[in-house]
């Protein structure tokens, strides 16, 4: 019986989504599988290219006679890249993209880079010497220097690449301690040298606690794949459980992966992995370039490391054996990608696990619904860490009615509490950050002496305002007009909460005129590292206020701040989401989380106008089992996810016409496909952003209890899609929500 394989050309060129089908010669009918790479002959000439095998049938698609033969194999990696390419079919199928797009996102694209030399600081000064470079550093006020140094003495070798990104060491500074022959720079074309282990014992493991070990013992009980929940309170330990596990793993021949969020590839966070793994380990971040990307994906195919950490798209890496995917922080939104497939690391890195035959544990201190509820059903295997083996006291949070400052006539940002707060720490030279927790967009409308926010009828989520005045619910699109008096007290002061980070600087700035505020937002980290810059700067105490939006409630921390004012909660609760109170509480307990670091305990403030909104009391309480019982019972109620599944078209055009007309019938075509039990079409409706880039933009939402009918008829969509010429020019993502 002859074989045939399904071949797609080098995805690095083609953008067609189409198969050729190819011969197998017998010599190679044992060794190919679905995922090689392969040479074949194209056109007329026969020119050789590369292409990729998707599947081998026994019945040619025309007369056996009339198809070409494969060449040969260029890569043959036993089988990793067969299962990277089935996860790449299966994410086309369920997220919904063009083959191309899927495997373009798990496999790395085959670029020509020069070698780069791989280039490694090392200190060439021990002993109580160098403790008495960084104390001499420490004295001069060269931070710098000394971040570098402190680096050193934990790890007398270091990349040169975790010393600028991680450490935002610049070359200036690395050359300045080379001359002084603090340390030698040294490059490695050919092989990198092991790791020298005498110094990193330093790094004594702790003794893990009776709860780490629970963890520790349990996910690894059973030598088979399975998905497991970490639960646990921010410093309850979770990264040395992720340590002990990833050791354990690699101890059994297997490798393992971590992601972590962008925000939080932090060399104070990476430098325990290095300690730990020394050279076995290596970090993707968004700095790298595709070529350096692919190099490190090769390391791992080869079998020269063991642990890989990144963010997202570190879960492609093509480790040989694959034995454990850990997603910490599992409830950030940077897990989902934006671009199509728009897929999420959690559900794939399942898929993954389930591919592999590795275990995939999730760890957070506030777990998405998601996972939670997951958890409850079963699926994952919970654990939790509820104390912190190294101490620390959670601060005390007060929660400020801002609908009661208003009567009592104080119209400013900040209220009494919060005034008197601030002042109070700046006197004691202490440092404070002020958190916008702006997220997207927030038009929603509320009154400000009653607290209510305006709410679409049919949805649950808040309408929000748009130009001339409208409002209009993003789900459903069922809009109406703004009311001039609040339809609860009829009050005069209802309206759009629109304050943004600048002008609260001014206002703070006005009300404390002595103090040094620093601000951090989107449009004051444009530059690469701006971020990371305003972060180390206010971390070395050149500013009293930080003010900011979410990014900096997030990693580092600030040993200086006492007192962390949340300035307006309402924010992120009612944006037009139905995970605007999930977002919230996560935020809140986030922030809170910042306060109190160091050795004075902290304080936080959150101001807001629905102070007995649940996410708000249980954020402030650091009570997630109180929010997830609530936030569940409002998901079941309204069908959200996960209590059922939500998934999005997200239509876009130049032709705003054109797209009106596709999303209509698009939308009465997904409500044929709904059939009659059961679904729900919500929509067509604007997206919050009605038009990006010269592009309209609207959204279809399919809601069915049984997220399996969803993908059927998202299938039946593409179907539809395909054939019909009316949709030409118009783009169409699928998201699941
Ligand atoms: P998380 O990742 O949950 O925020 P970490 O693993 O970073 O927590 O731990 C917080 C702090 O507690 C770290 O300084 C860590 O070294 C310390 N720590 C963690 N586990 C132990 C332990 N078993 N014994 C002593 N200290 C520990
Ligand atoms: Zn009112
Ligand atoms: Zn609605």
């Amino acid at each position: 019986m002859e074989l045939f394989a399904d071949i797609i050309l080098d995805i690095s060129h083609s953008s067609l989504d189409k198969t050729f089908q190819y011969r197998i010669p017998k010599e190679l009918e044992e060794r190919l599988e679905p995922g090689n790479v392969v040479e074949v002959p194209f056109g007329a000439g026969d020119v050789l290219r590369k292409g990729y095998v998707l599947g081998i049938s026994e019945t040619p698609k025309v007369p056996a006679e009339k198809l070409k033969e494969i060449r040969g194999i260029v890569t043959d990696f036993a089988g990793t890249e067969s299962r990277l390419t089935a996860l790449a079919l299966w994410m086309r199928d369920y997220y919904g993209s063009t083959t191309v797009q899927a495997l373009r996102t798990v496999l790395p694209m085959r670029k020509k880079a020069a070698p780069r030399a791989k280039r490694t600081l090392a200190r060439t000064v021990f002993g109580p010497e160098a403790q008495e470079i960084l104390e001499r550093f420490q004295k001069k006020h060269q931070k710098a220097r000394a971040r570098l140094w402190e680096a050193l003495l934990v790890q007398p070798r270091l990349p040169y690449e975790a010393a600028v990104g991680g450490l935002g060491i610049t070359p200036s500074v690395i050359r300045a301690l080379e001359e002084r022959k603090l340390l030698t720079c040294e490059t490695d074309l050919v092989y990198r040298k092991p790791f020298e282990a005498p110094e990193k014992r330093q790094e004594k493991p702790v003794v893990l606690t009776r709860e780490q070990k629970a963890a520790v013992e349990g996910i690894l009980e059973e030598d088979a794949p399975g998905a497991y929940l970490i639960h646990g309170v921010t410093g309850s330990g979770k990264t040395e459980v992720y340590l002990e596990l990833i050791a354990r793993t690699v101890e059994k021949g297997r490798q393992a992966i971590l992601l972590i969020p962008e925000i939080s590839l932090t060399y104070q966070n990476v430098i325990r992995f290095y300690g730990r793994f020394g050279e076995r380990v290596s970090v993707l971040h968004s700095r790298l370039s595709q070529g350096e990307r692919y190099d490190q994906f090769q390391r791992a195919r080869s079998g020269e490391i063991d642990v890989m950490i990144g963010p997202r798209s570190a879960l492609f890496t093509p480790f040989p054996n694959l034995g454990m995917i850990i997603i910490d922080e599992e409830h950030e939104p940077s897990y989902e990608s934006e671009s199509v497939p728009r897929y999420h690391a959690r559900t794939t890195a399942l898929k993954r696990g389930e591919l592999e035959g590795a275990k995939v544990v999730l760890g957070s201190a506030t777990p998405s619904m998601e996972a939670y509820y997951g958890a409850m059903e079963g699926r994952y295997r919970l654990f939790r860490l509820l104390n912190r083996p190294g101490g620390g006291r959670l601060p005390g949070v007060e929660i400020v009615d801002l609908k009661e400052e208003l009567r009592q006539g104080n119209r400013s940002v900040l209220s009494r509490l919060l005034y008197d707060k601030l002042e109070r720490c700046l006197q004691e030279g202490k440092q404070a950050m002020l958190f916008l927790n702006r997220r997207g967009y927030a038009g929603f409308v509320s009154c400000r002496s009653c607290g209510h926010v305006i709410r679409c009828p049919h949805c649950d989520v808040s309408l929000s305002l748009h130009r001339g005045g409208r409002l209009f619910c993003h789900y459903c699109g069922y809009s109406e007009p703004a009311p001039r008096s609040c339809p609860q007290c009829g009050s005069s002061f209802i309206g759009s909460f629109r304050a943004g980070t600048q002008q609260i600087e001014k206002l703070v700035g006005e009300a404390f005129p002595g103090a040094r505020i620093l601000r951090m937002d989107a449009d004051t980290t444009r530059g690469k590292a701006g971020h990371q810059e305003i972060l180390k700067a206010f971390g070395e105490h050149q500013a009293d206020i930080l003010i900011g939006t979410q990014m900096i409630v997030k990693g580092h921390d600030f040993p200086l701040v006492t007192l962390v004012g949340v300035l307006a909660a309402d924010l992120s609760l009612h944006v037009s989401d139905y995970r605007a109170a999930e977002r919230t509480f996560q935020l809140l307990t986030q922030a809170a989380g910042r306060a109190g670091r160091g050795k004075d305990p902290g304080e936080v403030v959150i101001q807001t106008y629905d102070p007995e909104h649940y996410a708000v009391v249980c954020g402030a309480r650091q009570d997630y089992e109180a929010f997830y019982r609530q936030e569940m019972a409002y998901r079941k109620l309204s069908g959200y996810p996960p209590a059922g599944g939500l998934l999005a078209l997200h239509c876009s055009a130049l032709d705003e016409e054109k797209l009106q007309k596709a999303v209509l019938y698009l939308g009465k075509f997904a409500r044929k496909a709904a059939g009659p039990r059961g679904g729900t079409v919500l929509g067509p409706a604007d997206e919050a952003l009605s038009k990006l880039n010269d592009y309209y933009r609207k959204v279809l939402y399919l809601k069915h209890e049984d997220a399996k009918t969803l993908i059927r008829m998202k299938n039946l969509i593409e179907q539809y899609i395909s054939i019909n010429e009316g949709f030409q020019g118009i783009q169409i993502q699928f998201e699941h929500r």
